[in-house]
């Protein structure tokens, strides 16, 4: 099998929400953490790595995009997708605009397009101003990001100093007139010299009109729900095949556990909900104590454990009582203590039986599967929107993984997780 869609995320949980919302096509869907050292020997017909390269200097990032763009040419992909926020969390420096030209340059493309629009989720663009709900995205919440705090809501500013090229719009008024109209609007931009097209999205009907339209560019750039109606098209045309039913995701028996190191307000609801049910070995992570006493006692802890019962370990805490320990141990410090002490039971989890994986945390999930010394995952079904159940191999075993980031799922989501796989 050779591949056809090649997407590069500029984080690991981003890659995981646009995996399964291309899985819902049924088309096999594989994903890569980080670009692999060897060159593909198996590809499946769509292909996402995942980097981490969001914040990384712009140099850094161009370096690894490029990487993973020749590991996914290797592969065979004839399409390209370079997945980012649907904040389009970015400084002026980048990393969205400087790494669309560099992929644009290497792939010898003249234009592309910019759509981090999900309307499911409640990001919306209309003339080029990016929605976060009702609030234009510099009057949401993402005005104070620590690290890429958006303070404009127009796309085209936010662009323009990123790249090189000229910036231009394509407005709703021409996307609700469907894919042809959209085509002649891009073909218009392209003759005067418009290289980056911010391209409107308020509904999801817009989107589909979208992949219609651009099905056909080598590079399209965006959030993860613009690609969502791509692999259909290409299924309709024989392009990408469905995966066989027979033999897929396989993982072997084994009892489940729960990693928490997400400390967002749903996690908190998630690990109470899970609590409130009663019966599961349940071990509270606290920085503190794990500054003093390392992962020893955590580690002791699970292997006395009746593993049946799906123990979760968590350090997911309310913010005072995170600002306390950040306070005393420093931000880095107190997270790195919390995701080396989750990743050390994870791997001590496997070999003592467990084989499947509830995590919930982005960086969390980054320092489970690191542990794990998982690179490859398939994707299966999802559990809630863009949160898949993945299957890897684990220290020569086959397990069965779910990576949550923050603010994902409802409330019963580990439950609903176990319940999705044993169905
Ligand atoms: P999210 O997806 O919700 O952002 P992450 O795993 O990406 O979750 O980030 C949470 C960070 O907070 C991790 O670095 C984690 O180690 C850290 N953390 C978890 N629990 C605590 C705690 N009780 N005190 C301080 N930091 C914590």
């Amino acid at each position: 099998m050779t591949t056809y869609f090649g997407a590069i995320a500029d984080d690991f949980t981003g890659a995981t929400d646009l995996a399964g919302l291309l899985a819902r096509s049924g088309v096999e869907v594989s994903l890569r953490i980080g670009v692999p050292d060897r060159p593909p020997a198996d590809p499946a017909p769509i292909e996402i790595i995942a980097l981490k390269c969001r914040t990384a200097p712009v140099d850094e990032a161009i370096k690894e995009t490029r990487a993973a763009l020749d590991w996914l040419r290797d592969a065979g992909a004839k399409r390209f997708f370079w997945k980012y926020c649907s904040t389009f969390d970015s400084t002026p420096r980048g990393n969205i605009g400087p790494v669309a030209e560099a992929l644009m340059k290497a792939l010898k493309t003249d234009q592309t397009i910019y759509c981090p629009a999900f309307p499911e989720n409640g990001r919306s663009i209309f003339m080029g101003n990016l929605f976060v709900g009702e609030q234009p995205l510099a009057e949401s919440p993402m005005k104070d990001h620590p690290l890429t705090p958006m303070r404009d809501s127009n796309l085209m500013r936010l662009l323009e100093p990123q790249v090189t090229l000229a910036v231009g719009l394509t407005n709703r008024h021409t996307v609700a007139k469907g894919p042809q109209a959209l085509r002649d609007s891009l073909a218009k931009l392209k003759d005067s010299g418009v290289a980056h097209v911010v391209v409107d999205a308020v509904a999801n009907d817009d989107l589909f009109v979208i992949a219609d339209a651009c099905q056909d560019l080598t590079l399209l750039t965006g959030g993860s729900a613009v690609a969502m109606p791509l692999p259909r098209l290409w299924l309709n045309q024989g392009l990408v095949k469905r995966r066989d039913v027979e033999g897929e995701h396989r993982f072997e028996d084994g009892p489940a556990i729960v990693l928490s190191g997400s400390c967002s307000a749903m996690t908190n609801r998630q690990v109470a909900a899970f609590l409130g049910q009663g019966g599961r070995p349940s071990l509270k992570l606290d920085p503190l104590e794990l500054a003093e006493k390392g992962a020893g006692p955590a580690l002791e802890w699970l292997s006395h454990q009746d593993l049946s019962k799906t123990p979760i370990l968590y350090a997911t805490a309310a913010p005072d009582a995170v600002r306390a320990a950040q306070e005393r141990l420093g931000t880095d410090r107190a997270g790195a203590l919390v995701e080396t002490a989750l990743a050390s039971c994870a791997a001590a989890a496997r070999d003592l039986g467990i084989r499947r994986f509830v995590v919930a945390g982005g960086e969390t999930s980054g320092a489970v599967t690191k542990s794990l010394g998982v690179t490859r995952l398939d994707i299966g079904s999802e559990i809630a929107p863009g949160v898949p159940w993945c299957f890897a191999r684990s220290g020569n075993h086959d397990v069965a993984i779910t990576l949550k980031s923050g603010n994902f799922g409802n409330e019963d989501f580990f439950a609903m997780a176990l319940e999705v796989l044993d169905a």
